[in-house]
């Protein structure tokens, strides 16, 4: 266990176990009056509510129903009154290294002018409108300009393919495509504008009237003459005051769709006032963000990290915070680090992906490594995304944080909005390999299924016994599946389903999630989540990079564990894979006992992995049962694997 050190104590804004215990037992006390005396501390009302929560049409809850607020306003129109017009909002790095800065003030002024070209196009409040660009200031401006009429955004993230660009348009039917001539990554000039052509000629978009393009590159590119325009020459004619619209607290903000590591990706519907509360409080909460820091989220505004955490949440309390238009690895493995030291990042959020990725390349070239960089202004890390696993979670601590950074495992998802279980810098003694204890107010539960609280030491089903501010509202058009998906029969619509398996620490109630409810193997009648192998078979540190496990059917043992290993050195194959198996097979059985010992290991030089960087398990399911791979692979980045992970050792 780490202690948080007194320095975090300090200076944090939520300090000591004592403080914490408070705010949970306010909450438990009456939900209501907790979420509403913070919805009124963090945001600013243009008509007051006067109920925070309306449960009668339970599960469609809804929050602060009958005050109206804008979210562009919050994030930009406040700051500027409360005199921060000057602080630097955002610290935008191009790929290439090019630095811009931009203020409140000014971010507020071309949110405006953007805001009144869409409203010149006749975009108004309810409207959809897709967002199909790169990490960019103009990305952060566009979300901010929907948001500022009262459109309702949906951001498809810039490397998805023109089919899953298309399906995402045409089941928002959205008016107006908001794009870029072309993105810069890794030092490559990749199409935007020339993607969404195709997307729209693939059919079923014609609700949208026009494709407004900003220049990133001014490389050549189509253009369709009159639904087609250039952001800049409609933008120069506008003002940089707007009105904002006043809209009600459940007015939607944005859809946004999943990553779609389960299967087609759904649309998950926010709204205005409950979203943007827990982005707001859990900036100043969890990441402990104050006066001075500097904030950096690597996310991609494609992603609901990005959405909360940079388009959003760090807006919303006047933050300063780092935009990174491009990858990790480029002009080398070291970006990160030295973009740490150059801006003197404060507060870093990434996901284990990436952790687990320049650790690989940190060991295979000293150059690259961490301790090359001067880090010192770093005093929280954070992660999201997958489960880290406690190897990964170590170095990162170590060699990143300087073993003085607290690193939050901050488990959430794109339908909670915001945290829901994660530590507090200045409370929560840190495990590794747990998210620890609930976010003050969320009443997180790990079940049977039949919907019984199990005791701390086994593992179940996690869910949400009350609802929250931030929740989903709905599936866009689809309130059905909304209802199936998270409020299921089995436990009478009683409960919020993460989806996700989860167990609680016996003595310190810590929760650890196990991996996805599907992901929980059951071998000759043992249960065990796969998570906890793979964190095994990463621990060997100098052999294993990456590691994900599934289970197949199996006549005898029920089902059988499947590894899938990425090793820090070439592909094996032969007798050195078999040799190599063996070995890893022996330490399983060694660490965890043997019932885990994988029965299959199956190498590659990657995993296949979702656009966000998350292991795909139902791919790797199919792969285990020797079966070909049917499924939708649209949202799969790195194909070319699926082939040598086919070979079992
Ligand atoms: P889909 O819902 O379409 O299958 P997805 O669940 O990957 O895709 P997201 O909403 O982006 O889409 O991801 C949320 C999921 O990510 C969580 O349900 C959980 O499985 C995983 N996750 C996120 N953060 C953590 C974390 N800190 N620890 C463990 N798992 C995490
Ligand atoms: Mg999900």
């Amino acid at each position: 266990m780490y202690q948080p050190s007194e320095a975090t104590v300090g200076r944090a804004r939520i300090a000591g176990r004592a403080a914490y215990d408070r705010l949970v037992a306010e909450a438990e006390a009456d939900p209501g009056a907790y979420w509403g005396r913070l919805a009124r501390e963090l945001l600013a009302w243009k008509q007051p509510f006067t109920q925070a929560l309306d449960a009668r049409r339970a599960p469609f809850f809804e929050w602060f129903a009958d005050g109206t607020l804008n979210a562009s306003y919050n994030c930009l129109d406040r700051q500027v009154e409360n005199g921060l017009g000057e602080k630097t909002a955002i610290i935008f790095e191009a790929d290439d290294g090019a630095v811009t800065r931009i203020s409140y003030q000014d971010l507020l002024a071309r949110v405006c002018r953007t805001a009144n070209v869409l409203k010149s196009l006749g975009v108004g409040r309810g409207d959809r409108v897709v967002i199909y660009m790169a990490m960019s200031i103009d990305g952060v401006v566009a979300m901010q300009a929907c948001a500022r009429i009262g459109a309702v955004h949906s951001v498809v993230f810039g490397g998805f393919s023109a089919q899953s660009l298309r399906d995402r348009i045409a089941d928002t039917g959205a008016v107006l495509v908001l794009t870029a001539d072309q993105q810069v990554r890794g030092g490559k000039q990749l199409p935007l504008k020339a993607i969404v052509d195709e997307a729209l000629g693939l059919g079923g978009c014609d609700s949208v009237r026009h494709v407004l393009v900003t220049r990133r590159t001014g490389g050549a590119v189509p253009f369709q003459a009159p639904r087609d325009l250039w952001m800049a020459d409609l933008a120069a004619a506008q003002e940089p005051v707007c009105e904002p619209e006043w809209v009600d607290a459940e007015h939607p903000l944005f859809l946004l769709y999943t990553s779609g590591s389960t299967g087609k990706p759904k649309g998950v519907q926010h709204a205005t006032g409950g979203y943007l509360l827990h982005a707001a409080l859990t900036c100043q909460w969890t990441f402990d963000l104050g006066p001075d820091d500097v904030f950096w989220c690597t996310a991609d505004i494609g992603w609901v990290t990005g959405h909360t955490y940079i388009a959003y949440g760090p807006l919303a309390i006047g933050a300063t915070q780092v935009v990174f238009e491009g990858v990790p690895t480029y002009p080398d493995a070291g970006r990160f680090w030295k973009m740490i030291q150059d801006h003197k990042v404060s507060v870093f959020y990434t996901a284990p992906t990436a952790i687990r990725s320049l650790i690989k390349m940190a060991e295979g070239n000293d150059a690259v490594h961490p301790r090359n960089y001067d880090l010192a202004s770093l005093r929280i890390l954070g992660s999201v995304g997958e489960p880290i696993n406690p190897a990964a979670w170590e170095w990162y601590h170590r060699h990143v944080g300087g073993g003085r950074c607290p690193v939050l495992d901050t488990f959430w998802q794109t339908e909670t909005g915001g945290h829901m279980i994660t530590p507090l810098p200045g409370v929560t003694p840190l495990v590794p390999g747990s998210c620890t204890l609930p976010f003050p107010g969320i009443d997180a539960a790990v079940v049977d299924e039949a919907g019984n609280e199990l005791p701390w030491g086994q593992g179940g089903i996690l869910v949400v016994r009350k609802p929250w501010p931030s929740m989903i509202r709905t599936i866009w058009g689809d309130p059905e599946r909304f209802k199936a998906s998270y409020y299921p029969e089995e436990f009478q619509g009683r409960y919020y389903l993460a989806g996700d398996g989860a167990m609680r620490d016996k003595t310190t109630g810590y929760f650890t999630i196990t991996g996805r409810i599907d992901d929980v193997l059951n071998v000759s009648g043992h249960r065990m989540g796969t998570m906890e192998i793979e964190s095994a078979l990463v621990a060997m540190t100098d052999l294993v990079a990456e590691a994900a496990v599934v289970g197949r059917p199996d006549d005898t043992t029920g089902e059988a564990v499947c590894a899938f290993v990425v090793l820090k050195r070439p592909l094996p194959s032969g007798d050195e894979a078999r040799r190599i198996a063996e070995q890893l097979r022996n330490w399983v059985g060694k660490e965890i006992g043997p019932i885990a010992k994988p029965r299959d290991i199956r190498f590659g030089d990657n995993l296949p992995k979702t656009r966000s960087g998350k292991i795909m398990r139902r791919l790797l399911r199919t792969l285990a049962k020797g079966e070909v791979v049917t499924q939708d692979v649209s949202t799969l980045e790195n194909p070319a694997v699926l082939e040598q992970l086919g070979q079992p050792y």
